[in-house]
C-alpha cells in the first residue's frame, strides 16, 4: 500500500470513530451519566481494535477541540509514528497529534514526495 493511500484509510478509519465516539458522549449526556468516566473507542489506525478508553466529559471536549487530535489507547501499538505524534500520555489514554493537517494536505505532501518530519 502507497503512503497515500494509507494516509487517506487512517483518515477514513478516524473519522468513523469520531463518529462514533460523538453519539456515546451524547448518549452518555442525554442518559445523565454519573460515571467519572465516559467509555470511547480507541480511535487508533488498526481496524481490528475495538478497546475502549474511559475519560472524562471535560478531558474528551479538549481533545475534541482540535481536528488533529485522537484519543488512543495507551499502548505504543495504537499509534502510528509516522503518521502521528503523542503528545498526551495518561494512564487511561493517550492523545496522538495528526502531521501536518490531518487530511488534504498531508495527502499533499503525501503526494509531493515532502519528508514530514
Ligand atoms: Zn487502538
Amino acid at each position: 500500500m502507497s503512503g497515500e493511500e494509507r494516509e487517506k484509510r487512517a483518515a477514513r478509519n478516524e473519522d468513523l470513530f469520531r463518529q462514533v465516539n460523538e453519539r456515546l458522549h451524547d448518549l452518555a449526556v442525554i442518559t445523565g451519566s454519573s460515571e467519572p468516566h465516559e467509555k470511547f473507542v480507541c480511535e487508533c489506525e488498526q481496524t481490528s481494535c475495538s478497546l475502549l478508553v474511559e475519560l472524562s466529559a471535560g478531558e474528551y471536549q479538549t481533545v475534541r477541540a482540535n481536528d488533529r487530535r485522537f484519543v488512543v489507547f495507551p499502548e505504543p501499538w495504537h499509534t502510528s509514528p509516522e503518521l502521528e505524534a503523542v503528545v498526551e500520555r495518561r494512564d487511561r489514554y493517550w492523545v496522538v497529534e495528526k502531521r501536518g493537517a490531518a487530511g488534504v494536505e498531508a495527502e499533499d505532501l503525501v503526494e509531493r514526495g515532502t519528508n514530514l518530519l
